[in-house]
C-alpha cells in the first residue's frame, strides 16, 4: 500500500500555487498599507487592489467595475442573494425566489433565510443525472419571482447546469439570474456576455489561490439597462468596494487571487482535457472492475475533475478512513456536508435509494495529480471495497 498522500480532494480545497504564495508573500512583507490610507503606502496598496481588480476582469472578459472582492465564495453568494431579494421586494417587484434541489448550503441555506423575511423558495428538481429539469424551472416562473439563483457545477456530483438555456428562460422577463460558479469557475468556459446571468459568485482557494477571497460579478455594475441598481449592499460600513462589501480590503489575498485567475484561465483548456482523461481513467476503471457501483451525475456534463461513485453495501465514511490510512484523501460528500451524519441533499435529489447513498465517494482530481497516482489509487480501491463488503456481510 501506498504511504506518500495522495490528495484527491481538490472539490474541497486547492493547494496555493508557489506563484500565488509568492505574489502574497511581497504584498504581505513589503506593500502592507491599508488600501483606504492616503499615504504612500495606502495608496502603493490600492494600486495593488485595482490591477488585480483588472487581471481578474481581463481573465473573464468583463470590466473591473463589475468585480468586487469578497470574504468567501459563500459571503459573494449572500450578497448575491440577500442583496437582489430584498432589493427587489423593497421595491414591490415580488418576493418569489427560484432555486434548484442541490445547491451548496452557501446558496441553500441563504435562500431559506429569506423565507423569515417572506420570501417563498422555490426549488426547481433536477434530473436523474443531477442536471436542472428546463420545464419545472420554467413551470416555477410566477409573476412574483424576482430572483433565480442555479449552480453553474455542483460540488458533490459535479454536474454541468445548462446555464444558458436557463439565462434564455428568464430573458426579458425581469427576474434577476445569479449563478454560484465556486466550483466552475477557472475550470469550464463560462461566458458572461451569453449567458445570461446578471451576478456570479467564486472562490479563490478552489483554483490555488489563498482561502478567504471570494469574487463577486456583477453585470453592469450592479445597475440595470436604466442605471437603477437591482441589489444592494448586505452590511453597513466604510463603504469598500464601491460600497458592495465594506471592509478593509485583504489585498495580500487579492493580490494572490488575481495571479490564481489568471493562470486558472491561462491554463483552462490545457488542465480541463488532462484533468478530463484521468477523470474518465478513473470513473471506466471503477465501474469496470468493482462490481455494484454507480456514477452519481452525468457521464459527460460534469466538471473535468470530479468522480462520485456509490459502492454498493459499504458505508461511505468507512470507505474515506480505510483510503484515509493508506495514503489517499477524498470525501463522501462535500467537505461541508461530511461534518453532519445527514444524507446528502445532492444525492437524495438524483432519487438514490439510501443503501446506495450510504456508500458514496467524491474523488476531485487536481493540476498536481498523475497518472501514476490515479493507477496506484485504483490498485487499493478494489480490494478495500471487497474487504468492507465482506466485514459488513459478516454483521
Ligand atoms: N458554493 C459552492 C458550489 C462550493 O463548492 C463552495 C465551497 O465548497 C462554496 C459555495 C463556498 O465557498 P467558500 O468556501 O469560499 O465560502
Amino acid at each position: 500500500m501506498h504511504v506518500e498522500k495522495i490528495y484527491l480532494d481538490h472539490a474541497a480545497t486547492t493547494p496555493v500555487l508557489t506563484e500565488v504564495f509568492n505574489a502574497m508573500k511581497d504584498v504581505y512583507l513589503e506593500h502592507f498599507g491599508n488600501a483606504s490610507s492616503v499615504h504612500s503606502l495606502g495608496q502603493d496598496a490600492k494600486e495593488l487592489l485595482e490591477q488585480s481588480r483588472e487581471t481578474v476582469a481581463r481573465s473573464f472578459g468583463v470590466l473591473p467595475e463589475e468585480i468586487v472582492f469578497t470574504g468567501s465564495g459563500t459571503e459573494a453568494d449572500n450578497i448575491a442573494i440577500q442583496g437582489t431579494a430584498f432589493k427587489q421586494k423593497g421595491q414591490g417587484k415580488g418576493n418569489h425566489v427560484i432555486t434548484s434541489n442541490i445547491e451548496h448550503p452557501a446558496v441553500q441555506q441563504t435562500c431559506r433565510y429569506l423565507e423569515k423575511f417572506g420570501f417563498r423558495i422555490t426549488e426547481a428538481p433536477v434530473d436523474e443525472d443531477g442536471i436542472v429539469d428546463l420545464d419545472r424551472f420554467q413551470d416555477a416562473i410566477e409573476p412574483e419571482t424576482v430572483l433565480a439563483t442555479v449552480m453553474n457545477a455542483n460540488n458533490e456530483i459535479g454536474t454541468i447546469q445548462p446555464i444558458r438555456e436557463i439565462g434564455e428562460i428568464l430573458a426579458d422577463k425581469g427576474i434577476i439570474f445569479h449563478t454560484d460558479a465556486v466550483q466552475a469557475f477557472g475550470k469550464i468556459p463560462i461566458n458572461p456576455e451569453t449567458d445570461g446571468f446578471q451576478l456570479l459568485s467564486a472562490s479563490a482557494h478552489k483554483i490555488y489561490g489563498p482561502k478567504g477571497v471570494g469574487i463577486l460579478y456583477l453585470k453592469g455594475c450592479g445597475k440595470d439597462a436604466d442605471g437603477n441598481p437591482y441589489l444592494q449592499p448586505i452590511m453597513g460600513g466604510g463603504g469598500h468596494e464601491s460600497g458592495w462589501r465594506s471592509a478593509t480590503e485583504n489585498v495580500p489575498g487579492i493580490v494572490g487571487t488575481a495571479k490564481a485567475v489568471e493562470i486558472a484561465f491561462q491554463e483552462l483548456e490545457e488542465q480541463a482535457n488532462r484533468e478530463t482523461r484521468l477523470r474518465d481513467r478513473l470513473i471506466d476503471a471503477i465501474l469496470d472492475t468493482i462490481p455494484n457501483t454507480v456514477l452519481n451525475g452525468h457521464r459527460t456534463k460534469r466538471l473535468p475533475n470530479n468522480a462520485n461513485i456509490s459502492f454498493e453495501g459499504v458505508d461511505g465514511e468507512a470507505l474515506l478512513l480505510r483510503l484515509d490510512v493508506a495514503g489517499y484523501e477524498v470525501s463522501t460528500g462535500s467537505a461541508c456536508a461530511s461534518h453532519g451524519a445527514k444524507a446528502s441533499h445532492v444525492l437524495q435529489a438524483l432519487g438514490r435509494d439510501p443503501r446506495t447513498m450510504q456508500g458514496s465517494l467524491r474523488m476531485t482530481i487536481g493540476r498536481s495529480t498523475t497518472t501514476e497516482q490515479i493507477e496506484a489509487f485504483l490498485a487499493d480501491l478494489g480490494p478495500i471495497v471487497e474487504d468492507l463488503r465482506a466485514l459488513s456481510q459478516k454483521i
